[in-house]
C-alpha cells in the first residue's frame, strides 16, 4: 500500500442530513459545494469535493486554513467544519496524528495546565477491523499513556473533542471545530424579492430566509432629493454585507419621489403609511413577477410600529399579486437587534439616515383602517400607481465577497 505524507490536510465539513434523501440530498450538496465555491477566493481553494455524507475543501498549499474556516463557518447548511489531518489507515500513524492533535490543543490553550479530552469515532468505512468504540478506548489509552500529565478524560463535557473518522482509503484526525449556522444552502428553497428600507428588521429578514435556502434580492424605494446619497448609500453597504451569507446579492433601487409626492398631495393624510406601503408592495410584486421570484419578504414584526398592526398588514398585503413573507413577525425588537450582529449588517443599520416613511408620512398615521377605508383613500390616485406596471430601477449586483461587480444590469 503506497504510504501517505503524514501531514495532508484537508477541512471537513458537516451538514445537516436528517430528512434529505435521493435526489434532494443530491441538490442540496451540490448547492452547498457551488456555494462554498463561491464564497471562498480562488486562490484559497484546491477542490471542493463530496464523500460519503461529508464535503471536503482541500486547502491550496498556502492557504490561511482559519481564514478559510471563519468563512465556511459562516455558509447556510453548514453544521459544523474542522480542520482534519488525512493519514494512512495504519495503526502508528494514527497515533501519532491524535497526538499531534492533542498537542495542538494544547498549545492553543496556553493558560491550562490540565485538560479534559474525549475521543469520538465515526467509521464509514465498515471494512476496518476496529469498532468506533474499540477505537475510542484505544486512542484516549494512547492519549493517556503519552500525554497524561496534562490530559484527562471527560465523555461527557470535555475541553478538548479528538474526532476521527475512519473513510475508505484514508483516516481523518480533528481536535478543533467550528461551529456553522445551520440552515439549508441558499438557492435550495427558490427565489423571493426583500423590500430593503435602511432599518434593523428588513436586512435580518433577509438573513433569516437565506437560511432556510432562499436565494434573495431586494428592492428599495428611495425618494430624492427628499432623501440623500447618504441614504442611498447606507443600503448598498447592506446589501454588500448581506452579500457574503448569499452568495451574492442582487439590489434594485427603484425612483418613488413620484409616487410619494402625489400620495401626498391626493389621500388622505393619516393614511399615508398604509397606502405607501400598498404602493410598495405593488411595485415589489410587479417586479418580482417580472424577474420570476415567487415571494415578497418584509421586516415586519407585529405591532412593532402603526403600519405592522394585524389591521395594516392585512390592507397592506391586498396590493401583493404574491404571497408576502414575514420571517420576523413574531420576534422582539431585542431578539431581532440580536440576529442584525450576527449578520453584521448592525453597525450598519443603526447609522443615521432618512427614510422615505419618515418624511413622507404623518406622526399619528391610522392603525386600525379597514381595507374599505384604505381602499377609498386611494381613489383619487392615477391609474399607473394602481395597476401593475413594472417602474424603472436600477440594478447593483454584489459578489460574495461584497464589491460590485456590475452596474447596472437594465431591468425595466
Ligand atoms: P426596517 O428596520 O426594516 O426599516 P421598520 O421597523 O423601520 O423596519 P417600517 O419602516 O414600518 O419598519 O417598514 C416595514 C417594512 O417595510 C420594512 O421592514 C421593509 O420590508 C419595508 N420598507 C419600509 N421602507 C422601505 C423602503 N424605503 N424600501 C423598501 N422597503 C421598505
Ligand atoms: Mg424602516
Amino acid at each position: 500500500m503506497m504510504r501517505m505524507q503524514e501531514d495532508t490536510r484537508t477541512i471537513l465539513v458537516r451538514y445537516g442530513e436528517i430528512g434529505l434523501k435521493g435526489k434532494n440530498r443530491a441538490l442540496f450538496e451540490n448547492r452547498l459545494m457551488d456555494n462554498l465555491r463561491a464564497v471562498i477566493p480562488r486562490e484559497g481553494i484546491g477542490q471542493v469535493r463530496k464523500d460519503r455524507g461529508r464535503i471536503f475543501v482541500d486547502p491550496a498549499p498556502d492557504a490561511d486554513t482559519e481564514g478559510l474556516l471563519s468563512q465556511i463557518a459562516r455558509t447556510f447548511g453548514v453544521v459544523s467544519t474542522s480542520p482534519a489531518r488525512v493519514v494512512a489507515l495504519e495503526e502508528d500513524t494514527i497515533e501519532r496524528a491524535i497526538l499531534s492533535e492533542a498537542r495542538r490543543a494544547l498549545h492553543a490553550r496556553p493558560n491550562q495546565s490540565s485538560l479534559t479530552f474525549k475521543v469520538e469515532t465515526r467509521r464509514p468505512n465498515k471494512g476496518y477491523p476496529y469498532t468506533s468504540p474499540q477505537i475510542n478506548a484505544w486512542l484516549g489509552a494512547v492519549v493517556l499513556r503519552d500525554l497524561g500529565d496534562v490530559f484527562s478524560v471527560d465523555v461527557h463535557a470535555p475541553d478538548v473533542l479528538l474526532q476521527v473518522e475512519i473513510r475508505n482509503h484514508a483516516a481523518y484526525i480533528m481536535g478543533h471545530t467550528v461551529r456553522g449556522p445551520g440552515g439549508l444552502p441558499v438557492g435550495s428553497s427558490g427565489r423571493a424579492l426583500l423590500l430593503m428600507s435602511g432599518g434593523i428588521d428588513s436586512p435580518v429578514a433577509a438573513w433569516q430566509m437565506m437560511k432556510r435556502g432562499l436565494s434573495i434580492e431586494a428592492i428599495h424605494f428611495y425618494t430624492p432629493p427628499f432623501t440623500g446619497p447618504r441614504a442611498r448609500r447606507k443600503v448598498e453597504d447592506l446589501a454588500a454585507a448581506l452579500a457574503p451569507w448569499g452568495a451574492g446579492f442582487t439590489l434594485h433601487l427603484c425612483h418613488f419621489t413620484d409616487p410619494a409626492v402625489t400620495l401626498h398631495e391626493r389621500c388622505p393624510r393619516r393614511l399615508h403609511l398604509t397606502i405607501m406601503r400598498r404602493m410598495m408592495l405593488r411595485q415589489a410584486s410587479a417586479l418580482a413577477r417580472h424577474l420570476g421570484l415567487g415571494a415578497l419578504v418584509t421586516g415586519d414584526s407585529l405591532g412593532q410600529v402603526a403600519s405592522q398592526t394585524l389591521e395594516n398588514i392585512v390592507a397592506t398585503d391586498d396590493a401583493s399579486r404574491v404571497p408576502v413573507l414575514r420571517p420576523l413577525i413574531g420576534l422582539d425588537k431585542e431578539e431581532i437587534m440580536d440576529r442584525a450582529r450576527v449578520a453584521d449588517t448592525y453597525d450598519i443599520s443603526i447609522l443615521p439616515h432618512e427614510d422615505c416613511c419618515t418624511v413622507f408620512v404623518p406622526s399619528d398615521p391610522k392603525t386600525m383602517p379597514s381595507l374599505q377605508q384604505v381602499l377609498d383613500g386611494e381613489r383619487n390616485l392615477p391609474e399607473h400607481l394602481l395597476g401593475e406596471t413594472v417602474q424603472e430601477v436600477e440594478t447593483l449586483v454584489f459578489g460574495p465577497d461584497g464589491t460590485m461587480s456590475e452596474k447596472p444590469r437594465g431591468e425595466s
